[in-house]
């Protein structure tokens, strides 16, 4: 449900994050020099010299098994802030992972503590499910922008302000054996920039969705709180319609 009467803007002007205080950084077990404060790693990326991405066990796993992979040796706290290097090895981390341990993967990101986020190191999770999760019918939406390798769309039946959707061109049956994995984690880095610019730091879950026969990796930012009607009707109000969202991210 589209109502964008409730509101002129999501986020309504959410301040700057304060820089990072230094118990933050003494405390963060993902920045470098810091290797101890985590069981030890399952892979580091690259294999020689200084890691830029490293995997580590979930300390504290819902499921048989999750790990946490490390998107820089920074203390960055958001994906927007990797370099196209960094995103690249989290592609291959994701990609290595998956093949080594198969099973029913599934691959996640949370940044922000209003998102599930615990620590403020950009990271993500892998974590191997039970069963497959249900494969979802690919949404059809409004082109925010399109590149040889990726496109970008606001989802018709957009759930919330600017959830977004990428994919490849193509279809491709496997996200993890994909060639598109490393591009489409560089467009959501530009994307969550364009959200940045537009919202400030907006808390945000993104996850790989698959469907028949294609993938796409979905950006659901949690500028609005999920209430009963969300919860208990699955019916979401969104005070952004979907057009919008696509202007806004096409030309920030
Ligand atoms: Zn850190």
């Amino acid at each position: 449900m589209i109502a964008p009467g409730r509101a002129k803007r999501p986020g309504a002007a959410r301040p700057p994050l304060d820089p990072p205080s230094p118990d933050e950084l003494v405390s963060c077990p993902f920045c470098a020099g810091h290797e101890d404060m985590t069981p030890p790693q399952t892979l580091v990326l690259p294999e020689q010299g200084d890691w830029k991405v490293r995997v580590v066990p979930n300390l504290y796993p819902a499921l048989d098994r999750q790990e946490v992979v490390v998107h820089s040796r920074r203390h960055i706290r958001s994906i927007a802030e990797a370099g196209s290097d960094e995103l690249e090895l989290v592609a291959e981390a994701w990609r290595r992972r998956a093949a080594d341990e198969p099973g029913n993967v599934i691959a996640l990101i949370n940044e922000g503590r209003e998102a599930g986020a615990s620590l403020p190191h950009s990271h993500s999770q892998l974590v191997w499910l039970p069963e497959p999760p249900p494969r979802r019918a690919s949404p059809r939406g409004e082109l925010v922008l399109e590149s040889d390798q990726v496109t970008v769309s606001s989802p018709w039946a957009s759930r919330v302000p600017y959830e977004t959707v990428i994919a490849p061109v193509e279809l491709d049956t496997d996200p993890f054996a994909s060639a598109w994995l490393g591009p489409t984690l560089e467009v959501l880095a530009d994307v969550i920039r364009r959200l940045h610019r537009l919202e400030g730091p907006v808390p945000l879950n993104a996850w790989i969705e698959q469907g028949e026969g294609d993938w796409r990796l979905v950006l659901f930012p949690r500028l609005t709180i999920l209430a009963g009607l969300e919860l208990g009707a699955g019916i979401h109000v969104n005070t952004l319609p979907p057009e919008e969202a696509a202007a806004r991210l096409g030309s920030a």
